[in-house]
């Protein structure tokens, strides 16, 4: 339905979506990457209550990004937000080339783009529960290339923009390959502004690449906040990436959230939950100068432009950009 939002329980109203996560995970196996058994969410019950206290800080809805290849359940999800009243938006595609079904190989772009338009139309995996988003289209970190499977999936993932009108959210790790991906969607005819390139606040130097991609129209992926035990790029440096951009006059494309996918992040497990976002990095965004009315725009006008069918987005104000 145009002029609604797909959810997993159906659709609602652009308004109803409040505060919104763009690019989080609720069931995931993502063990495969490093061999890591701690990047696996599968128990639907604690998934339930880190809702209920994502709820409880703040949060309203959730985009979650597990697709083909991370072990994708949508009656799991569905039933995630019928017990917590928090939206989630389940999503249609591929991750990485390494968890492409092998079908991948031997399908046309034609073929693959259509799996996704039935996603849309039907319901993901048999079900009827319909995806809201395109993603999480990734593309490797450490490769020159793109690959040849991944531009046929990029260039898909297109066209099924096209029939569908659904947004499309990248893994974009550093922002390594975020023009070529951003070139193979567009050369598909995607409106930059239906884009996030994902991933772009993991390390220090990020400001220039940021500033590039926004140039072209394109959002933002601001994510893995949260994470500050990975490496030296700390939230608080996130925060500071963000108040720059937000300087630069790229308030209205950037998006933040947590890629939740730790198992040591759960509350269940002693972590910080998925309301951290709300609790601890807001207050640094308001430390370094972001006023309340921004962050409004970060957790809420942003998503809600994004999620939004296109035919029903309110006009645009051309002054939009400024902070
Ligand atoms: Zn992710």
């Amino acid at each position: 339905m145009r002029g609604t939002v797909q959810t997993v329980v159906g659709p609602i109203l652009p308004e109803q979506l409040g505060v919104t996560h763009m690019h989080e995970h609720l069931i995931a196996d993502c063990s495969f990457s490093g061999n890591d058994a701690r990047k696996k969410f599968d128990d639907v019950d604690v998934a339930i209550q880190e809702m209920k206290y994502f709820k409880q800080a703040g949060g309203d809805t959730i985009v979650e990004l597990t697709c083909r290849g991370l072990g994708q359940e949508p009656l799991a999800l569905r039933r995630i937000a019928q017990e917590s009243g928090v939206n989630v938006i389940a999503a249609t595609g591929f991750y990485r080339e390494v968890v492409y079904p092998e079908y991948v190989k031997r399908e046309t772009i034609g073929q693959l783009t259509q799996r996704m338009i039935d996603d849309a139309q039907q319901g993901l995996e048999g079900t009827d529960v319909r995806p809201g988003i395109i993603a999480e289209l990734a593309t490797e970190a450490d490769t020159e290339k793109v690959s040849p499977l991944e531009e046929k999936v990029f260039r898909a993932a297109g066209r099924a923009h096209l029939v569908t009108a659904l947004p499309i959210s990248t893994h974009c790790w550093a922002g390594h390959h975020a023009f070529e991906q951003v070139r193979l969607l567009t050369d598909e005819g995607v409106p930059p502004d239906k884009i996030v390139i994902g991933h772009l606040g993991v390390q220090h130097g990020l400001e220039d690449i940021n500033r590039r991609l926004a140039d072209l129209g394109v959002n933002l992926g601001i994510d893995a906040i949260g994470y500050d035990e990975l490496g030296d790029f700390q939230d608080k440096d996130r925060a500071a990436l963000v108040k720059r951009l937000i300087d630069l006059g790229y308030l209205r494309q950037i998006t933040i959230s947590q890629d939740m996918m730790r198992r040591y992040h759960l509350k269940h497990e002693g972590g910080h939950g998925y309301g951290y976002l709300l609790e601890k990095f807001v207050p640094m965004l308001l430390e370094v100068g972001v006023t309340e009315k921004q962050v409004q725009v970060l957790l809420m006008d942003n998503p809600r432009r994004i999620l939004t069918p296109k035919s029903n987005e309110p006009k645009r104000d051309d002054q939009g950009r400024s902070g």
